[in-house]
């Protein structure tokens, strides 16, 4: 037993994806691979396979609530990832849970969407948590399609979304994966005027989680105490390796292997 030298934990408050490509599954994965141990707090059941989602239930507030107290009132948390929430309720909920956590690194997956298309969660949900959560974040990820949702601007580019977005949160990572130049281009925006850009090669296929490991993989570098630009770019490299190393189980999207 090591008490003293334990991994740093991070909550997890994320949906659960029976396939095991997405939702909390993704999210532990990823964060073992980061040397994180992940403390998982379901806010959401979903029907899916690696095709797409045909069904989900948010659970009850005070469940969420309880899972989340249990752990934060046990466990030193340093880092919170939030994923699938479902419902603007849950929203509220998160924001009730993070007055607990004040100066905790927040990072927000604004999940709207499965792989395959199918909802996660209403526009309404995106909405809420640009307006409730994106403030307190410590940075947001959307991947473009998500980001045009956000910012209400359906054929936005990045640059033009993350001039909508920037006054809501304090850094912004736009992922560029979902279109089909060969090269894919990441970029990372921070309140404080400044921009990174991370290319790398496109991957043939599409994935079911990619967006669940990366912003897992950031939430675990945040916690070990990685500076924002540094965490980004290890997170994108650990991401595009999982990618590169997908394994297509089903009949549907390729699952990262999350090594
Ligand atoms: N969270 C849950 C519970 C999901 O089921 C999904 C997709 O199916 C996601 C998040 C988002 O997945 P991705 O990382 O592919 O965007």
């Amino acid at each position: 037993m090591n008490r003293h030298n334990s991994r740093p934990v991070v909550l997890c408050l994320s949906g659960h994806d029976p396939s095991g490509g997405a939702g909390l599954q993704a999210d532990i994965e990823a964060l073992i691979a980061q040397g994180c141990h992940a403390a998982p707090t379901v806010t959401a059941l979903t029907v899916q396979d690696t095709v797409d989602v045909t069904d989900f239930r948010v659970l009850d507030r005070e469940w969420v609530l309880a899972q989340a107290h249990a752990v934060i009132a046990d466990l030193p948390i340093a880092a919170v990832k939030l994923g699938m929430l479902g419902s603007v309720e849950m929203v509220e909920t998160v924001l009730e849970i993070m007055q607990k956590l004040p100066g905790v690194p927040l990072v927000c997956d604004p999940v709207l969407r499965a792989g395959g298309g199918g909802t996660l969660g209403k526009d309404e949900v995106g909405y809420a948590m640009r307006e409730r959560l994106f403030p307190v974040a410590t940075i947001a990820t959307p991947n473009l399609p998500e980001a045009q949702i956000l910012a209400e601007l359906p054929n936005g580019t990045a640059d033009e979304c993350a001039e909508k977005l920037l006054p809501y949160v304090h850094n912004l990572l736009i992922t560029g994966g979902h279109g089909d130049e060969e090269e894919v281009v990441n970029r990372l925006y921070c309140r404080d005027g400044s921009q990174h850009s991370f290319s790398c090669a496109r991957l043939p296929g599409s994935y079911h989680g990619s967006g669940c490991t990366l912003a897992s993989a950031l939430s675990g570098r945040l916690a070990l105490g990685e500076n924002m630009v540094s965490a980004v770019k290890t997170a994108l490299d650990y991401t595009w390796r999982c990618l590169r190393d997908a394994e297509a189980p089903g009949h549907g999207q390729y699952i990262p292997r999350r090594l």
